[in-house]
């Protein structure tokens, strides 16, 4: 027989006796202290075990922003669920949830809002003055509030390069030498920030110069996924033909520069062609620009950059041109998404 070990029998009354008696006996302020202790233990542990479970499945990280489940319940950040649906379009595979293999795709997960809203309240570290803060106030503390957060000094557009924690900003500035310079120094810092800013400033004095051209389209496409018949089947992109400068065209795409297995590489990107579908005479010659942009019903983040090539009757392929996307996330957002949706516009050069 296993010895059990029995508790006396108390009564009711010896109980609340013996609790009274403790009650008299402890020091106030020492068993403030110890409650205090005590919460702050079992809030860490809680803290602790949420992060454990509100975590997302894939990166094991608190979701920063929006929250997905599969239809078992497990949970996914934004940025690790559309990676997995754009891994599947390379991998030519259906989607699935990494913790139970069911599918997942946009329209079978659901967003967790309850999730999004616990993480939110959930403490995370600043990042300059490393306080814990509940996540939903962390940003503006970051921006505008924390004493530690990095700031520029006021004359930095006169050529300071002082960067350092708010809380000396004052300090600095006030013994700061930049407004004691010559004109001629001030004037070399100028200099050099007018250099960038004209450069930003290029590409749109050339988007207006082209919008003065005679032959000027305008297309919104879709671009969708195909796969190509080789031995390892690759993923690429096309539109159907469309009309422009009274000629018929596509718009082909490719992921990592047509690389064996993109789905292997953590970075990512889309290039795009425009192919001539016409036949056209010998001695003709179309130079064109072209410029693809966020269409209508498009969602996707994309650099203004303009391309040129001069179609002939043997050259009527352009060059591969980069897709110039903001970020690495934009690049899986549309290989997780069905198409891909833009504008292009297209100008002819006559001579
Ligand atoms: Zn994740
Ligand atoms: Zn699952
Ligand atoms: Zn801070
Ligand atoms: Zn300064």
């Amino acid at each position: 027989m296993a010895d059990v070990a029995i508790a006396p029998i108390e009564t009711v009354a010896e109980i609340c006796e013996s609790n009274e008696e403790k009650l008299e006996m402890a020091e106030p302020v020492k068993k403030k202290q110890k409650t205090e202790d005590d919460r702050s233990l079992i809030e860490e542990k809680l803290e602790q075990r949420l992060n454990g479970i509100l975590c997302c499945a894939v990166c094991l990280d608190l979701p920063r922003s929006t929250v997905f489940q599969c239809t078992n319940g497990h949970l996914m950040c934004a940025g690790c669920f559309t990676h997995l649906l754009a891994d599947a379009r390379l991998k030519n595979e259906q989607a699935t949830c990494p913790n139970c293999r069911c599918e997942i795709s946009k329209s079978m997960c659901s967003r967790n809002l309850a999730v999004e809203k616990a993480v939110c309240e959930l403490p995370a570290a600043c990042q300059y003055c490393n306080n814990y803060l509940p996540r939903s106030t962390l940003e503006f503390h970051e921006r505008q509030e924390c004493s530690d957060r990095l700031t520029n000094c006021k004359y930095q557009r006169i050529g300071c390069s002082w960067c350092g924690p708010y809380h000396e900003l004052q300090e600095h500035e006030q013994q700061c030498c930049r407004p004691q310079k010559s004109g001629a120094e001030i004037l070399e810092a100028l200099q050099s920030i007018d250099q960038i800013r004209d450069d930003e400033m290029k590409v749109y004095s050339n988007i207006f110069n082209l919008l003065s051209f005679e032959k000027i389209t305008l297309n919104d496409l879709q671009l969708r996924p195909y796969r190509t018949d080789d031995f390892i089947p690759r993923v690429y992109y096309e539109t159907s033909r469309f009309s422009a400068l009274d000629q018929q065209w596509v718009v082909k795409g490719q992921v990592n520069d047509n690389h064996r297995d993109p789905s292997q590489s953590y970075q990512r990107t889309i290039s795009y062609q425009l192919v001539l579908k016409s036949r056209v005479g010998s001695n003709c010659n179309l130079d064109v620009r072209f410029i693809v942009l966020k269409g209508p019903f498009g969602e996707m983040k994309v650099k203004p950059v303009i391309y040129n090539y001069e179609f002939t009757s043997d050259k009527y392929e352009s060059d591969y041109n980069l897709l110039p996307l903001f970020t690495l996330g934009e690049c899986n957002k549309l290989l997780a998404s069905k198409t891909i949706n833009c504008r292009i516009i297209m100008f002819q050069i006559q001579k």
